[in-house]
């Protein structure tokens, strides 16, 4: 599984970068008008495909700026200050690098990509109004405080793998404010990549929800198990220390650092709606989160 995880990881990798202040919302009426109806396309496509719709209809469909580009290093960019998105012009409609190709064209990867994008763009949503003292609006800041919560006592010490091809070596590294709220970010996008993914893999395209038929929920959680066992659901952080990042510009959190299952069941149920008795079920199964639990208790 080894090399499996790692091309996994950096297919799906994304640049996410540090936040710079630009002008949020520059754009024409015209533009605004042309965004809603791309993201009231979006949702309504994403329900065709029985896909979590819970935190993107949280976001203001003004809220991301969609570009396209030949992108190379990475799959795909979300730029947190300037609410920007940049994906490969082959996730836009008939690779014209304009607007976003249906989501019932794209490939199952695509989606785990743009979803892993979207929540990026979610939480920067959260961290932009959420925090922002008498403009939280009907927004509620219960994930960004358990966000915060865990950046404290699980993200700001970690396990690192060095090696991508050898993830059991691993080393602690005690990460800065930004650092850890980066691997944090990173973690869960890749659970909600992952999640999407698998979803998409166990229900048949467009005919059915998983959560319709008992033998997909259970395929679905038995991916689940492995990913946990497999220590794949983790992410990485961009190293802020110049020696270290002559190394390395990406750090990887090894196993003992990966997503906990406090964390995905809080994402499964605040972020992607999950219904409350399918993720009460599946708890029971969980021997995968104690094992990797935090050396700090949270
Ligand atoms: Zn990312």
């Amino acid at each position: 599984m080894t090399s499996l995880w790692a091309r996994v990881v950096l297919a799906s990798c994304c640049w996410w970068g540090i936040a710079s202040v630009v002008p949020a919302f520059s754009s024409e009426p015209v533009e605004r008008t042309a965004s809603s109806r791309q993201w009231e396309r979006l949702l309504a496509e994403a329900g065709q495909l029985h896909l979590p719709t819970t935190f993107l209809k949280a976001i203001p469909p003004d809220f991301i700026r969609f570009e396209f580009d030949d992108l190379r290093a990475y799959a795909a960019e979300y730029h947190p200050g300037e609410h920007r998105m940049v994906l490969n012009r082959s996730l836009s409609f008939n690779a014209a690098g304009r607007i976003l190709k249906p989501l019932t064209k794209m490939t199952h990867k695509e989606l785990e990509v743009l979803y892993h994008e979207l929540f990026h763009a979610y939480m920067d949503y959260l961290a932009s109004f959420v925090e922002q003292p008498g403009d939280a609006g009907s927004v509620s800041n219960e994930l960004m405080n358990f966000a915060r919560a865990q950046q404290a006592c699980r993200y700001g010490n970690v396990m690192i793998a060095p090696v991508v091809q050898r993830p059991d070596e691993t080393e602690a590294r005690y990460l800065t404010e930004s650092e850890s709220w980066e691997a944090l970010n990173e973690t869960w996008a890749v659970f909600i990549g992952w999640t999407v993914w698998h979803q998409l893999e166990v229900q048949r395209q467009g005919v059915e929800s998983m959560f319709r038929q008992q033998r997909l929920m259970d395929r679905w959680v038995q991916r689940l198990e492995m990913a946990f066992q497999n220590g794949e659901l983790r992410g990485y952080y961009a190293p802020q220390d110049a020696d270290e990042r002559r190394i390395a510009h990406k750090r990887f959190l090894a196993k003992p650092s990966q997503l906990t299952w406090i964390e995905a069941s809080v994402l499964m149920t605040q972020a992607l709606g999950f219904p409350d008795e399918f993720i009460h079920r599946i708890q029971p199964f969980q021997g995968f989160p104690q094992v990797d639990a935090p050396r700090i208790p949270c």
